[in-house]
């Protein structure tokens, strides 16, 4: 499954995360994925739930930020959250606009653990 794998490679990235910085405990992930990056929310929080139960980063928590499509206007330069089909402007109703972004598969953030 794929949702299996990024859930894994995040786990492997927390790990080494703490490593280079002394065994530090990560409480907290947060990944940006895009309406378009063919990742389901619900499936890879599942997923990764399932992966660190019963280890050691079974605390850790996953906060997924889903994000919508954007597009750019080609007429005034705005950038716009696309939701529904057409894509109008919000600034000046022109219908020349372009996709930008809403593939984006990234870490958003860590929390650590002070100490
Ligand atoms: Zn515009």
């Amino acid at each position: 499954m794929h949702e299996m794998g990024i859930a894994s490679s995040v786990i492997d990235a927390v790990r080494h995360e703490s490593e280079l910085r002394n065994g530090v405990r990560v409480l907290k992930v947060g990944l940006r994925v895009g309406e378009f990056a063919a990742v389901d929310p619900e499936s890879l929080r599942f997923c990764f739930e399932a992966l660190i139960a019963g280890t050691d980063l079974q605390h850790l928590q996953l906060d997924v930020q889903f994000c919508h499509r954007r597009n750019h206007c080609q007429h005034c330069g705005e950038y716009f959250e696309a939701a529904e089909f057409p894509f109008i402007c919000p600034q000046c109703d022109s219908i020349a606009t372009e996709s930008k972004g809403g593939d984006e598969l990234e870490f958003a953030y860590m929390e650590i653990e002070e100490t």
